[in-house]
């Protein structure tokens, strides 16, 4: 195995193929808090990409409920369990990844979904962790929580899909970052299905090839932002490029959120995979549960977006979420705006730092109305 660098680890670790970061990495942030688990995303994929014959069970896009939602079901608890203590001493991770722990023989450790583990598409959809006592129905702080969490593959820097597959089948494109299966190479042996962490691949019978998300390729390399992003009601995805922390730009607003602010978190960093899809964790979840699913940073992450509404950078970039059909390759703040910018450096959207307020007037003379819209 070789030793590569994971930079959310904090250390090096072992990997199946040597260290070769893409030109630039496909990442993208998305804010949890903002997630009302319309599933718009989910059917803008599966009506783009997935509505074929043995597609039906397939969602590349999915939002599940946690803590109780999963799918396919339990697939982040089974391998929790499998890969035992997950200790972090400050930013550094002192267990084992899935490359680390695979037993003698397997390229990772790993667990293979059952049939019926997919008939449950959006299992545990709202229930929520803990008791609602009378009185407590929605005001904070409570005990009661729970949370949305999208998931689409997160074209990881050292994909678990990849290495596992004895094909070659599986690729990580140089200019972007996105992984992709081969369909004339893959064979059906479904090791990626059981490589998986996030559980991001899928058999299909019909064709006797494994299928994933794509990140929408073909709209990415005309700058365009994926289905799952453009059609998102809650505007809670932004979508970009990401440098390694030693190269972080503080006008690319991936680099910002991710490893200047450290407000965006990638999802159980622990597996060793860095992936590229990054969260702002929920604020009303256990500090013990973010820190289980997004790593060290989550509590700092939450106070430091509990701020956000008087720290004008960052209250200016998360209102740019959603709000462009276009990749955000870089921002700034001018006056009271945010501004956006495509890969050729020209404004695509603007936006107002603090939403302006319109009150109408209760009587209006000239229709002779009066409206209930009115403090
Ligand atoms: S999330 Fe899964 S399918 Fe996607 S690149 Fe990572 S290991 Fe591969
Ligand atoms: S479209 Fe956006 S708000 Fe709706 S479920 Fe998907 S991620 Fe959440």
């Amino acid at each position: 195995m070789a030793r590569v660098y994971n930079w959310q680890l904090g250390r090096e670790m072992s990997y199946w193929y040597a260290g070769n970061r893409p030109k630039r990495q496909f990442a993208a942030v998305f804010d949890v808090n903002k997630c009302i688990a319309c599933q718009t995303c989910t059917l803008a994929c599966k009506t783009t990409w997935t509505s074929g014959r043995g597609q039906e069970y397939m969602f590349w896009n999915n939002v599940e409920t946690k803590p109780y939602g999963f799918y396919p079901t339990a697939w982040d608890l089974k391998l929790l369990d499998m890969l035992g203590t997950q200790n972090w001493k400050g930013d550094r991770y002192e267990g084992q990844t899935i490359f680390e722990a695979a037993p003698a023989g397997e390229r990772v450790l790993a667990h293979r979904p059952m049939e019926q583990d997919y008939s449950n598409p959006n299992l545990g959809e709202d229930d929520a962790y803990g008791t609602v006592n009378k009185g407590h129905y929605f005001l904070p702080p409570h005990a009661t929580w729970m949370f949305y969490l999208a998931r689409i593959c997160n074209h990881c820097t050292y994909p678990a899909c990849l290495a596992s597959c004895p094909r070659g089948a599986i690729y990580k494109r140089p200019e972007d970052g996105i992984v992709l299966i081969d369909q004339s190479r893959c064979h059906g042996y479904q090791e990626c299905v059981r490589a998986c962490p996030y559980k991001k691949t899928f058999f299909n019978p019909t064709t006797g090839t494994s299928e994933k998300c794509i990140a929408c390729f073909p709209k990415v390399e005309q700058g365009l932002v994926p289905q799952c992003f453009e059609n998102c009601i809650g505007k809670i995805r932004m979508q970009g490029w990401l440098n390694t922390p030693d190269q972080a730009d503080p006008d690319n607003p991936m680099d910002y959120l991710v490893h200047i602010r450290k407000l965006a978190l990638p999802l159980y960093p622990q597996f060793g995979l860095e992936p590229n899809i990054y969260y702002i964790p929920p604020i009303h979840t256990p500090d013990e549960f973010n820190v289980q699913l997004f790593g060290p940073g989550a509590p700092n992450a939450v106070r430091e977006y509990m701020k956000a509404r008087s720290d004008k950078t960052l209250a200016g970039l998360l209102g740019l979420f959603g709000c462009s059909v276009k990749t955000v390759a870089s921002f700034a703040i001018k006056g009271d705006h945010a501004y956006a910018y495509d890969d050729a450096k020209s404004e695509t959207v603007s936006v107002p730092i603090v939403e302006p307020i319109h009150i109408r007037p209760e009587f209006d003379p000239a229709r002779e109305v009066v409206r209930h819209n009115t403090p």
